[in-house]
């Protein structure tokens, strides 16, 4: 499957989401970010940097902005990064298309709570990756 496709999947789920993927020249070193109605891509990301900053922020938007009660920063971080790990060893984006077949040593150093919230949120957004919204919308919904 192709990453172009993988990247129009990953916006509309965000657009279903609430928040639109825009592209902004970004400050250096910061890849992307959620704003209050939107995803922010930096312009000028290789195909591959985009999928796994939008899994990046696409963690941040399902799984941390409106946690009640509030998950610390460190672990959001944490947490974003081990989707973004996971999500581009499913599907074989550099850097991480060489990781272990065994998914779960990604969330190895992970608290439980975050465990859980890892697998969900990679798992959704794999879903709306390679088989579109409906899918990973439906995988959302049972987490509630
Ligand atoms: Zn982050």
């Amino acid at each position: 499957m192709s990453l172009q496709l993988y990247i129009e999947r990953l916006e509309e789920f965000s657009a279903k989401c609430g928040a639109p993927v825009i592209r902004n020249p970004l400050a250096s070193g910061i890849f992307g970010r959620v704003e209050e109605r939107h995803i922010v891509l930096r312009t000028g990301l290789s195909l591959e940097q985009q999928i796994l900053t939008l899994a990046h922020e696409l963690t941040h938007l399902i799984a941390h902005c409106n946690a009640n009660p509030r998950i610390h920063r460190t672990v959001c971080e944490y947490e974003a990064e081990a989707v973004e790990r996971w999500v581009g060893a499913e599907l074989k984006l550099a850097p991480f298309a060489e990781e272990a077949p065994d998914l779960s040593s990604i969330t190895d150093d992970l608290l439980a709570g975050s465990v859980v919230r890892v697998r969900w949120a990679a798992c959704t957004l794999v879903d709306a990756a390679r088989d579109g919204v409906s899918a990973a919308l439906s995988r959302e919904r049972l987490q509630a």
